[in-house]
């Protein structure tokens, strides 16, 4: 058992850099595998990181993180794992390529990723807050501003009422037709302030120098400071569904209190497990997981 690693970490973004670093100071063998696309390196700066009163941005989090793991002895490797498998030992065998790595336990930290919107010049706006993914993380900045979410049904109303929270002027993209909004959803969003844009929109540019403008389909030009997207995320949560671990139909994986996901071993920290997606839930399963396995180790 000599190759075989105390603990595999998946993905190296918030939660598997923090997995690592309680991992290497429990004294245990691990590593992480990571294929190199943290949600991180995309916030220009956060602000609700505890101990950064002033905001970080996320890439440089993302190397302290990095340099935080390395410190205690748990490696890196740049790799998009591609398969995950458990013998008969029980142990896991993960795979890319002509490459493989065992271990007794196996932290997926594999993340999630935003449904992102149709439009010209994202990279950008993300860069300057125009178009910004997280209200949880970010609402508080749009005081004041004129702010739109696109959106449909169910997902586009839950973000609008939530956007409105802080005080700036919402208006809801429903993207299809005005789709048939329940008379109690129109009284809520009446209460709240949000408008309902007159039509969907046609076109949306961002990076001109009034934020974001939208046409409607109807002809009406809008302009915004910030836009929200709201279309849904995507959980990475294959190579635990493939191994028989639950998912809800979104891919967020099923975890008990101690983040182990329905396959006894393999465990489940970060985006991937929670709708929650935020740095500090993150960090908390990841120190629960690792901490989960030291004792069993
Ligand atoms: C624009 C934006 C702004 C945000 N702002 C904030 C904020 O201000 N505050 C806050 O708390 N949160 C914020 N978030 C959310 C935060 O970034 C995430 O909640 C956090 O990064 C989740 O950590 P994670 O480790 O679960 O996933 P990630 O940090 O995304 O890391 C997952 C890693 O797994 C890797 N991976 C995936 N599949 C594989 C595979 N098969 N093999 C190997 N590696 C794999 C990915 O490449 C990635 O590096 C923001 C997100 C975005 C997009």
């Amino acid at each position: 058992m000599n190759d075989v690693l105390d603990g595999l970490i998946i993905g190296g973004g918030a939660a598997g850099l923090t997995a690592a670093v309680y991992l290497g100071r429990y004294r245990r063998r691990a590593l992480v595998l990571d294929a190199g696309g943290s949600r991180l390196a995309r916030i220009p700066k956060s602000r609700n990181v505890p101990g950064f009163p002033d905001g970080i941005e996320g890439p440089v989090l993302w190397q302290r993180m990095q340099q935080h793991a390395a410190s205690f002895g748990v490696a890196t490797e740049q790799v998009q794992v591609e398969a995950l498998e458990r013998g008969a030992d029980g142990v896991f065998t993960a795979r890319a390529g002509q490459h493989i790595w065992r271990a007794r336990f196996v932290i997926l930290a594999t993340g999630a990723c935003d449904v992102e919107p149709q439009l010209d010049g994202l990279a950008d706006a993300l860069r300057a807050g125009q178009v910004r993914f997280c209200p949880v993380c970010d609402g508080f900045e749009t005081q004041g501003q004129r702010v739109a979410v696109l959106g449909r049904a169910g997902h586009g109303l839950r973000e609008s009422l939530f956007v409105a929270g802080f005080g700036n002027q919402v208006t809801w993209l429903a993207m299809a037709t005005q789709e048939e909004v329940a008379a109690q959803d129109l009284a809520r969003l009446r209460d709240a302030g949000v408008r309902i844009a007159e039509s969907p929109p046609r076109r949306i540019s961002c990076g001109t120098g009034s934020g974001v403008r939208v046409e409607l389909q109807n002809g009406q030009l809008l302009d915004f400071e910030t836009l929200y997207p709201a279309l849904g995320i995507t959980h990475h949560c294959e190579l635990a569904t493939a191994l028989g671990a639950r998912a809800q139909p979104d891919g967020q994986l099923e975890v008990d209190a101690h983040q182990q996901t329905t396959v006894d071993g393999l465990y489940a920290a970060g985006d991937v497990s929670v709708d929650l997606n935020q740095i500090s839930v993150a960090t908390g399963h990841a120190a629960i997981a690792s901490t989960a396995i030291h004792n069993r180790l």
